[in-house]
């Protein structure tokens, strides 16, 4: 047997919930209950910062790795020069998505809740860093 520690009643010793008042009786429990009651704030500022980093990776890649190189090989130049600007915005584009995931950090810290795109911010990342790893390696091989 145990004690509801709320209202003193007998309880099963396999009780989670006391079943006269209804308060959690484990730890986990009580835990569980607390996390559920913060609530995160509505949060009015935005934050783009990954969808711009997305618009630069995307943007860096279909001009300056595609389309521009492909202009200046048909005139006879060096395709080398586009790759070190998409190069540039690909940093960007990382930068962006590490801010966007600073900027919820910090929100969610403050209570509010996180508005940039998590997912977003991730492929700003890691598609970025991948692409300009593979761009330096074609620069290097020239
Ligand atoms: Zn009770």
């Amino acid at each position: 047997m145990k004690t509801c520690p709320n209202c003193y009643k007998d309880l099963p010793d396999d009780a989670e919930f006391c079943t006269y008042c209804g308060k959690p009786l484990s730890e986990s429990k009580i835990k569980e209950r607390k996390n559920e009651k913060v609530k995160l704030k509505k949060n009015t500022r935005k934050n783009n910062w990954a969808m711009l980093g997305l618009s630069l990776l995307l943007f860096g890649l279909v001009v300056f790795d595609f389309v521009l190189p492909t202009i200046i090989d048909a005139f006879g130049g060096n395709t080398v020069f586009p790759f070190y600007i998409s190069l540039i915005m690909y940093i960007i584009s990382i930068i962006c998505g590490c801010l966007s995931l600073y900027i919820d950090r910090k929100d969610k810290k403050a209570g509010y809740e996180p508005n940039g795109n998590k997912s977003y911010a991730y492929v700003c990342i890691f598609v970025s860093l991948f692409i300009a790893l593979v761009n330096l390696t074609q620069v290097i091989l020239k």
